[in-house]
């Protein structure tokens, strides 16, 4: 069997370096003018309260546009981009679209005559990917000839990388995304994962690294200008070279070692031939997991505040995105409530899996999942209850002030705004621009 082709190419010039990244790794000439391409970015949160910093979280716009174009130059004529952004309220259907005014993808449909999609306001299609696994895709992805991937160069806290064959979560609806995040010790959330592109049609990937992000996915991670693309019309090949460029050995990222099993593939690169770049000269080191205590009751940073009396569990695989999404603005909230005074013995349980730990005085069960699981728990002194899914703000503070920690009301009510401030980190900095995320 010939190896598939990766390319790794240095971003240098718009248009001219996607091309060659594309070119390098085999093209696109296998299109015909009449198929219906899909595009899948990767816009993991919108929000339209505040500025975002953009760098290592969310595709550019600058490599959006060159993919349409080349598209275009290649005769397509029906071109969709798609995507399934994770927003503060699970029911609003507009954000996904302020979104793709923000970062000009409403220009592209223009200058182009492309269409762009909201994935969660369009069919879904149930399939079964075996083993009584079942995920319902957007129908849009699954109808189209091809699909055009378009990750961001990160890792990410519970996958490890989060490349080509992660980003086709979002073409998953809600109810399903829930279902990848189970409580099965076996059929966890990495393997549901290493399944997601079973069912597509043929899929190109195009890894955008010009900016990459380490302790992803979000945007309290570590974020690099790294200027590369990395690229292939073999998602599993291009994801075992972009796990390399992260610092990764494909075998340590469980849901690519599940992939390789299923379809009896090597997990080294005897499978793939880079062109362009060598791999030990783009490579480099990036951490993936936020790090905690030894016993995992805190993160590092507030043990080291000297925080006491409070144990927030670290994450497992089970918690999903909404209740991800509230986390850091409750972490901030009790570290700038701490005042030197140990608190009261208290626990926080979150996602699907957690426990109480003997001894606990109060016991916040976070989330409806941990709420329907240990509501009636013999085990825990004081239940404090934050039901709803996602789990409502305002209730998250009324727990954390009848536990006895004066959490800010403003910082998880608010919780939407907080990537913005994230945006001081950037200022003056040249490398971080934000023409990358407009079209002009
Ligand atoms: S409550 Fe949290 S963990 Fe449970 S399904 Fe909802 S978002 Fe996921």
């Amino acid at each position: 069997m010939n190896p598939s082709l990766v390319s790794i190419v240095r971003y240098e010039k718009p248009y001219e370096s996607v091309q060659k990244a594309v070119e390098l790794a085999g093209g696109l000439s296998h299109l015909k003018p009449s198929d219906h391409v899909f595009i899948k970015p990767n816009i993991v949160f919108w929000t339209t309260k505040t500025v975002i910093p953009k760098w290592g979280v969310i595709t550019t716009s600058r490599v959006m546009e060159d993919m349409v174009r080349l598209l275009k130059d290649l005769g397509i004529h029906h071109i969709t981009i798609g995507e399934g952004s994770v927003t503060a309220d699970p029911k609003d259907k507009e954000t996904q679209f302020h979104a793709y005014e923000a970062l000009g993808y409403k220009t592209l449909e223009k200058r182009y005559g492309i269409k762009c999609v909201s994935i969660l306001a369009r069919p879904f299609t149930k399939v079964d990917l075996g083993d009584g696994m079942k995920l319902s895709f957007s129908s849009d992805v699954l109808e189209s000839d091809a699909v055009i991937d378009l990750p961001v160069l990160k890792t990410h806290a519970q996958t490890t990388v989060s490349l080509g064959i992660k980003n086709l979560k979002g073409t998953i609806s809600i109810p399903s995304r829930k279902r990848c995040h189970n409580a099965d010790p076996v059929m966890n959330l990495h393997r549901w994962v290493a399944r997601l592109s079973d069912s597509m049609p043929p899929v190109f990937t195009l890894i955008d690294g010009i900016f990459s992000n380490e302790r992803g996915p979000a945007f309290d991670g570590r974020m690099r200008r790294s200027n590369l693309l990395i690229a292939s019309n073999d998602i599993f090949a291009v994801d075992k070279v972009g796990a390399r460029v992260l610092g990764y050995a494909p075998d340590e990222v469980p849901h690519l070692k599940y992939y390789a099993e299923r379809h009896q593939r090597p997990l080294d690169l005897s499978d793939v031939e880079v062109k362009g770049e060598a791999l030990e000269d783009v490579a480099d080191a990036y951490q993936y997991d936020f790090q905690y205590t030894e016993d995992g009751a805190l993160p590092k940073p507030m043990a080291k505040m000297g925080i006491q009396g409070v144990s927030y569990y670290k994450y497992d695989l089970s918690m999903c995105t909404y209740c991800s999404g509230i986390t850091g603005a409750v972490l901030t909230a009790i570290s700038m409530a701490w005042k030197g005074q140990p608190w009261d013995d208290v626990e926080v349980l979150t996602g699907k899996q957690m426990s109480p730990r003997p001894g606990k005085k109060k016991t916040i069960l976070l989330g409806q999942c941990m709420c329907k699981l240990h509501k009636d728990n013999p085990d825990i002194q004081e239940a404090i209850l934050v039901d709803g899914c996602p789990p409502d703000p305002k209730a998250v503070v009324a727990a954390f002030h009848q536990a006895g920690i004066k959490v800010d009301p403003n910082i998880i009510e608010n919780y939407e705004q907080l990537p913005g401030f994230l945006m001081a980190r950037y200022k003056d900095k040249l490398e971080f621009e934000e023409a990358f995320f407009k079209i002009e």
